[in-house]
């Protein structure tokens, strides 16, 4: 366990802290809460999901991580320090397959931010894109172009691109959502074999039940448009060697109750067999 020079556990501290956060977009007509005051805390290497229904707010979260958008009320801090502009600590992987430009070869989509960033030289850059290809399984095809991928093939490229930069927090919204099944759950599991090689800490968007249990091990409930905190829980019981057992099952069909019921609905089911807040 590591203390800093006041005794203080530092691996305790919050990575990333977002403090009450409120979300707008201004349209001409209108204005559209996307979040309302959200909070939640995420810790190094945690595996932290943000779960809830299509439009609650999950992707407009994640993009003001990045700072592509800025907070109408509250605050987003990465190791104490608030977040203004986007910058190479938080990188995102999207669900797009056309997120990788078409006229460079693979190894060259994964170079070309630390190239862009002048984060490293030419030589290391390569060695660097090497590196996270192998461990992406796709070090035999750094010279092919995106189009001969398959879709799982582009977002381990995305990842390993992402990876690359070595980011202090990997954003990921939706990456597998556009997969077909069978390759989603094969996805699902090389990036928890990823996350146990590298140790990286992940803020993952889903809007699957059973995606957020098998790959998180924190998950923060949303609540339909405008997204607010509805319930955090405790995921890291659950891998994928659970998923048919039946406190998966259990633990899936009180998510579920806990999104779709409102609060009054539910009465006592707030206080959550699965753990609120771990401590
Ligand atoms: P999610 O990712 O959870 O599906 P989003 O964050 O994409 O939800 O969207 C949250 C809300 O904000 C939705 O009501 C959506 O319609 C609205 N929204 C998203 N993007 C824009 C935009 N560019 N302009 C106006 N409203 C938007
Ligand atoms: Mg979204």
């Amino acid at each position: 366990m590591a203390n800093d020079p006041q005794g203080v556990d530092v691996s305790r501290r919050p990575l990333l802290s977002v403090d009450n956060v409120s979300l707008e977009y201004k349209t001409p007509e209108r204005r559209v809460r996307a979040t309302h005051e959200v909070s939640f805390d995420v810790f190094p290497a945690d595996r932290f999901i943000l779960l809830g229904p299509s439009g609650c707010g999950k992707s407009t979260l994640l993009k003001a991580v990045a700072a592509f958008i800025e907070p109408v009320g509250g605050t987003i801090s990465l190791d104490g320090r608030q977040v203004t502009a986007p910058g190479p600590d938080r990188i995102v992987v999207f669900q797009e397959f056309d997120q990788l430009p078409p006229w460079k070869t693979v190894i060259q989509n994964v170079m070309f931010p630390l190239l862009a960033s002048k984060s490293l030289g030419r030589g290391e850059a390569r060695e660097r894109a090497l590196h996270y290809l192998d461990k992406v399984g796709l070090a035999g095809f750094a010279n092919a172009y995106p189009h001969t991928l398959s879709g799982g093939m582009k977002q381990r490229v995305a990842i390993a691109r992402a990876l690359a930069m070595q980011p202090r927090i990997l954003l990921m919204d939706e990456p597998f959502a556009a997969l077909d099944a069978l390759t989603r759950r094969k996805m699902q599991e090389e990036l928890l074999a990823l996350w146990d090689d590298v140790r990286f800490t992940l803020l993952f968007v889903t809007h699957g039940i059973e995606e957020a249990l098998v790959v998180g091990n924190r998950i923060l409930l949303l609540s339909p448009h405008p997204g607010q905190v509805r319930a955090e829980l405790n995921a890291h019981a659950f891998s994928f060697n659970s998923q048919g057992s039946s406190a998966f099952q259990r633990a899936s069909q009180r998510i579920h109750d806990l999104l779709f019921t409102t609060p009054s609905q539910q009465g006592e089911a707030r206080i959550d067999p699965l753990r609120q807040r771990a401590a």
